[in-house]
């Protein structure tokens, strides 16, 4: 049986890791810790996927969801509800959950990984090298970029994010975000009393002090803001500390190759404003052991489940940009300064859906998952599905959007039971059908 080794206990290490042990190969992860204590806020849809993948004691850390308030544009909001995962537990439950599912972890630095006649030799810091038939990256933003030979990655506008943590009175578990003039800033607190505020800003258009002035800087500036003020209503700041860390979007140009693949942050990493980052780097992580077992069992697939996993990769990646920006067009006060000036504009202005037109509905070859592998199938590719379609509800859709090109639709949904018909009709209306 092939050997595999993870490199990152961060959710798409973990995530990858009990995929590939479903598929009964010998895997094992190596990583550090996270050098900073953060707090992240996540949506339903993470915890939804951190069940489906199994990460279950990850999935225990989060508290309960809380409102979390916005001011943007002026409009106070308290549209959104997060659940706030405190990081050095939740990846303390990643860890758990790897224990549980018998995969073996291993507590090192990796300090480099070379291929050598089909095998990956992974150098650690203070243990025996590694030797394994394939290797993952995941290792975060801080997993190496490629050599300029494979192209350079593509990066949104440079942005920092510095975070501030200190240690308040106990409370009510509660975040709040807002616009300022020079970028924005995320503020929570937990019920324990710990703190968290976070301002991120442009690194070209900000000028900020030197490192020791720094902290003193972010306090001066917190406090400058009303809801910081009414949100932390309290100047207690026991042991104050502040970390630093880019948050410039970042997709990297090639995703995996011989013997290799790059999942979660390693493959692309998005803006912290769209709050989405777990969700993104857990959809890589799902789609990567189909494609590692068809890179492993079906070689002669390799360029068909490469192709699978990049066009995946640079689609959400994309699509999370354009969200980003129009988020961004939504604060219209400053439209002018710097910060806001550049991210209304990146990446382009193409819009995130495009227009829905029967028409333009297409069947074509495409690869697809199926039974842990990837394959080729006919799917619907449509202006908004780029990637296409191949089954809705249990439905091979690419037989059916054909034949109602030129049959009527009652004749071609005749054999379909009553909801998969209203399944079926709801979605070809949302495309533009009009019989
Ligand atoms: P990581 O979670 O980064 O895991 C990588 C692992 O690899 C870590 O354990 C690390 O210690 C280890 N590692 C790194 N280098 C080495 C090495 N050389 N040797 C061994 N091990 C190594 N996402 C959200 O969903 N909600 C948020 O609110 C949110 N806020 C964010 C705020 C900021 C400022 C930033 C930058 C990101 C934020 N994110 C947020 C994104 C989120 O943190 C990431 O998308 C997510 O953690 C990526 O998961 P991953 O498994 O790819 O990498």
């Amino acid at each position: 049986m092939k050997s595999i080794v993870v490199l990152g206990a961060g959710p798409a290490g973990a995530a990858v890791a009990l995929g590939l042990k479903r598929l009964g190969y010998q895997v094992s992860v190596v990583s550090e810790w996270r050098r900073f204590a953060a707090l992240e806020g996540v949506s339903q849809r993470v915890l939804e996927a951190l069940r489906g993948v199994g990460l279950t004691r990850a999935l225990a850390v989060a508290g309960e969801p809380s409102r979390r308030h916005s001011r943007w544009n002026s409009e106070a909001q308290n549209r959104n509800v997060e659940f706030l995962l405190d990081r050095p537990r939740f990846d303390q439950g990643l860890r758990d959950d790897l224990h549980a599912a018998g995969i073996p972890l291993i507590e090192a630095r990796v300090l480099g990984v070379r291929q050598e006649e089909r095998h990956s030799v992974i150098e650690l810091d203070g243990a025996p090298s590694l030797v394994a038939d394939f290797h993952v990256e995941a290792r975060g933003r801080q997993a190496p970029q490629h050599d300029k030979s494979l192209g350079r990655a593509a990066r949104g506008p440079e942005t920092l994010s510095l975070l501030n943590r200190w240690q308040g009175p106990p409370g009510k578990s509660a975040s709040a975000v807002e616009s300022q003039p020079d970028g924005w800033m995320w503020m929570a607190r937990q019920a324990d009393g710990r703190c968290y505020w976070q301002w991120t800003l442009d690194v070209g258009a900000t000028p900020l002090p030197d490192k020791a002035a720094l902290l003193d800087f972010c306090r001066e500036r917190r406090w400058e803001s009303v809801l910081a003020r009414a949100f932390f209503d309290n100047d207690q700041e026991q042991d104050l500390e502040l970390h630093a860390r880019s948050s410039t979007a970042i997709l990297t140009p090639v995703c995996g190759g011989e013997g290799w693949l790059r999942v979660g942050d390693a493959a692309m990493a998005v803006d912290p404003l769209s709050g989405n980052g777990i969700f993104q780097s857990l959809s890589s992580a799902l789609q990567a052991p189909a494609v590692i077992n068809t890179l492993l069992v079906h070689p002669e697939r390799r360029e068909l489940a490469l192709r699978f996993h990049q066009q995946r990769v640079e689609h959400l990646f994309w699509r999370f940009a354009r969200l980003g920006r129009d988020f961004y067009l939504e604060e219209r006060r400053w439209a002018q300064e710097p910060f806001w000036q550049v991210r209304r504009q990146w990446p382009d202005g193409e819009p995130v859906h495009a227009e829905a037109c029967f028409n333009d509905l297409r069947v074509e070859q495409a690869p697809v998952l199926r039974d842990g592998f990837v394959d080729l199938a006919q799917v619907v590719i449509s202006p908004d599905q780029p990637l296409g379609i191949w089954h809705l509800n249990g439905m091979e859709l690419a037989p059916l959007v054909s034949r109602l090109h030129s049959e009527p639709a009652e004749q071609v949904l005749a054999h379909l039971g009553p909801e998969q018909q209203r399944y079926l009709r709801s979605w070809l209306l949302s495309q533009g059908y009009r019989p």
